[in-house]
């Protein structure tokens, strides 16, 4: 199967490529020529294995030119106990029946981006094989907190491989900015950019199509490649677990084959949710992709009226990584429910990027009406919503699964619909222990980042996870802070160092 840019349908390329590349030259996103399609059989098969061995089936589909020992030593090599603290990779609880709570948040940095960050430098390592034979890759990673940590533990280290992070001054918790600027690797970098999350993306972005930028990489023998879910290799391994969890109820006897199931997600970047999609797609009994957003609710207002329109205010919430006011995922659903139609996407996001604000048309909203409903919720809100789990289901959540939660609880009063559902848990509560803290009704005036995260554990009786525990004692070794114009600079440097 070969990928699509977004912006031009006669670039076609392989996986491979597409992964090696990260973004087509002309700024589409690389996609799937058609959705693989998985049988009832399929499905059913998938429930006596293992996660690693889901994924393999399911990457099958998607990886084409890679070999079936390519995919085994991808698979493998990323979802192993050695770096999730559980040997399913991803656990469910049960919230109440009917209600599960999908944790994504085993891996090394307590995130769900490590579900897919772990095996995609195994993809690009491989992918660069097949592609770019020899060239280093360096990877630039925007991060809203989350991802540039888990990108550092993904890449740390890999030969052929190095890393710059950049993340929002004052838009991470202090526990992801710990993690972050104490991450240990000799091929890893972390700076610090005055300025928003999108200020970060967008910087990183002129870096990859800067001409001065690529020729001083071309002398140094390297390419740039991205660890964003703008990359067909962030995006494919978040399809494997709501397959995966599918089958694992299935398998437990808490849904029958062939029942449908809603899925909740909080949403930011709209990758996570756009994964569901693609698993709805290729075939998995699915009723309705439920997107949830914090005050930054740019996609609610997109799904409920077809505008979408990024001239709004910013807000600096408790659910730091959906702080996000450009959805870069979107293009790629629009490309399917436009059937493909590359002029359409090219005038659409060159108006985003020109006024800030496009209008789908009428056909593709009610498409969206039909696969989508979308809600949001601010930071009084989601606390509220955190505690009321607590308090009703002993379940400590972190803020970004209690704007799920809260959406998924204001959908069900607006609809009455009881579909068994399935809620995306993005993070481990301890990595926003502050605001959890809060709102199970601590006090945290003067307290540090730690102290707090004690009390949190006293108060809950729940167990501060080892990595975040961890980063107490390690030396912070990156302390740079730049404006956004120091960006290339940051990276020419750090590459010319190495
Ligand atoms: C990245 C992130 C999100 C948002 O995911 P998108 O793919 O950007 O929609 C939500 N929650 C947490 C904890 C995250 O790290």
């Amino acid at each position: 199967m070969n990928y699509k840019s977004t912006r031009d349908n006669s670039i076609s390329v392989t996986s491979a490529k597409a992964i090696a590349q990260g973004l087509s030259a002309e700024g589409g996103l690389f996609v799937p020529e058609s959705i693989p399609q998985l049988t009832k059989d399929e499905i059913m098969t998938l429930c006596e294995k293992s996660y690693p061995e889901r994924a393999f089936d399911i990457f099958r589909k998607y990886l084409s030119d890679f070999s079936d020992d390519e995919i085994k030593y991808c698979v493998n090599g990323a979802y192993s106990d050695k770096n999730f603290d559980s040997e399913n990779i991803s656990e469910i609880s049960h919230l109440m029946p009917g209600t599960y709570i999908l944790e994504l948040w085993h891996g090394p940095t307590c995130a769900f981006k490590d579900m897919a960050l772990q095996i995609l430098p195994y993809l690009l390592t491989v992918s660069a094989k097949k592609v770019i034979d020899g060239k280093e890759i360096a990877i630039l990673v925007a991060t809203s907190g989350d991802t540039g940590k888990a990108a550092l533990e993904g890449f740390k280290d890999v030969p052929g491989t190095s890393i710059t992070v950049f993340y929002p001054e004052d838009g991470v918790s202090d526990m992801q900015k710990r993690q972050m600027t104490t991450q240990e690797g000799s091929n890893v970098n972390v700076c610090a950019v005055k300025g928003n999350f999108d200020d970060c993306q967008n910087g990183v972005k002129a870096i990859f199509t800067d001409e001065k930028v690529k020729s001083e990489l071309e002398k140094l023998g390297m390419t740039f490649s991205s660890a964003n879910s703008i990359n067909w290799g962030r995006l494919s391994p978040q399809i494997v677990y709501y397959i995966s969890a599918y089958a694992s109820l299935v398998k437990s006897g808490d849904i029958e084959y062939g029942e449908k199931v809603n899925i909740v997600v909080p949403t930011g970047n709209f990758g996570n949710i756009l994964a569901a999609y693609y698993a709805k797609e290729m075939g998995l009994p699915v009723n309705k992709l439920i997107c949830a957003s914090n005050a930054n609710n740019v996609l609610t207002d997109f799904i409920n009226t077809g505008i979408y329109d990024r001239n709004r205010r910013f807000y600096t919430t408790i659910s730091p990584s959906m702080d996000i006011l450009i959805s870069s995922n979107l293009e790629r659903l629009l490309h399917h429910l436009t059937g493909g139609d590359d002029k359409q996407i090219a005038e659409w996001f060159g108006k985003l990027s020109k006024d800030g604000r496009y209008e789908v048309t009428p056909e593709v909203k009610a498409k969206i009406g039909e696969l989508f409903y979308a809600g949001c919720c601010d930071d009084e809100a989601t606390k509220g919503a955190i505690k009321q789990a607590f308090d009703e289901y002993s379940y400590l959540m972190d803020t970004h699964t209690g704007v799920a939660y809260k959406v998924y609880n204001d959908y069900k009063a607006a609809t009455g619909d009881t579909t068994k559902t399935i809620i995306a848990s993005t993070a481990n509560p301890y990595k926003f222990g502050k605001a959890v803290y809060e709102a199970v009704g601590g006090e945290t005036e003067g307290l540090d980042e730690f102290t707090i995260i004690e009390k949190l554990e006293e108060k809950t009786g729940t167990e501060i996870p080892a990595p975040l525990a961890a980063t107490r004692t390690k030396q912070v070794r990156f302390t740079g802070s730049v404006e956004k114009s120091g960006m290339p600079k940051v990276v020419l440097d750090f590459l010319g160092s190495r």
